[in-house]
């Protein structure tokens, strides 16, 4: 990747944490957490399992509530609290409008089984932002096109491969042009074969869109390619920060160390 597409966007931060805490009800999964993620980066999550990437991510997209702190996405904040200190959630429309601007792709696909392919991908185009559904169908073609699906489109998901579903799920994501793309372990549940398929899509992606990335993956290789920075928890807190030349081959952290000689 050119050393200009590494700079990481134009340092407006689109993700703000602020002092995160985020407890399940004694077990306080991210304590004192605060980074930003500015327009156009692409931020990778590395670390143990059950350190809070996931919750992370979770959070962004307003499928989980925090219990401390605060998040900005644009600006906005996700939550607040009122005079009385009590915390106020978001919205049902704020979390509406919010979900137009963030697009999800998860470990196990989550495609509406229900409907077709082109009918996953057109729903929220149509429902959400309004779009045609002439303009959101000839938008899920050039996609599933993309995705290298393009035979695909009245497919029902149960009759695809897992890779061939998280291809369409991505489609899906992008048909709703979103200014944050987020990544949860998108090739974790996928037959080691297709791995490769799913993320030079995600390569391409990045190199093609500015769109703001946050990735939790344990594809090492990938989070390297197309990472401008990689954060280290464990704990629930951010234990390095760096690019990824440095985390990958000079990791400071003793933890970091032991982390990667386990997953390289
Ligand atoms: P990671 O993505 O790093 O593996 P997670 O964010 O999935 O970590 O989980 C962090 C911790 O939060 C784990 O201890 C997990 O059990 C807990 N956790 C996550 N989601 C829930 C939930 N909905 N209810 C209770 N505990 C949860």
């Amino acid at each position: 990747m050119p050393t200009e597409a590494r700079t990481g966007g134009d340092q407006t931060p689109v993700i703000e944490f602020r002092d995160v805490e985020k407890r399940f009800g004694d077990n306080v999964v991210l304590k004192d957490l605060n980074f930003t993620v500015a327009r156009g980066e692409r931020v990778t999550l590395i670390g143990p399992s059950g350190s809070g990437k996931t919750t992370i991510l979770r959070l962004v997209m307003t499928l989980e509530e925090l219990t401390g702190g605060y998040i900005y996405v644009d600006g906005e904040p996700l939550s607040h609290e009122d005079r009385d200190g009590k915390r106020v959630p978001v919205s049902k429309s704020q979390q509406k409008r919010l979900r137009t601007r963030i697009g999800m792709v998860f470990q196990q696909f989550n495609l509406f089984p229900n409907m077709t392919v082109l009918e996953n991908i057109i729903e929220a185009p149509v429902h959400v932002l309004g779009m045609s559904k002439r303009d959101a169908t000839d938008k899920a073609h050039r996609l599933l096109e993309q995705v290298g699906l393009p035979d695909k489109a009245n497919a029902h998901p149960t009759s695809l491969s897992g890779g061939q579903q998280q291809r369409v799920a991505i489609a899906r994501a992008l048909a709703m042009d979103p200014e944050i793309l987020l990544l949860d372990e998108v090739t974790s549940a996928l037959d080691p074969e297709v791995v490769g398929d799913v993320l030079e899509i995600l390569r391409e992606v990045a190199e093609t869109t500015n769109v703001t990335m946050l990735i939790v993956t344990h594809e090492m290789g990938f989070a390297r390619d197309v990472s401008h920075r990689v954060m280290m928890f464990d704990g629930g807190r951010v234990i390095e920060d760096g690019p990824p030349e440095k985390i990958f081959s000079h990791p400071e952290h003793e933890r970091t160390q032991q982390f990667l000689s386990a997953v390289l």
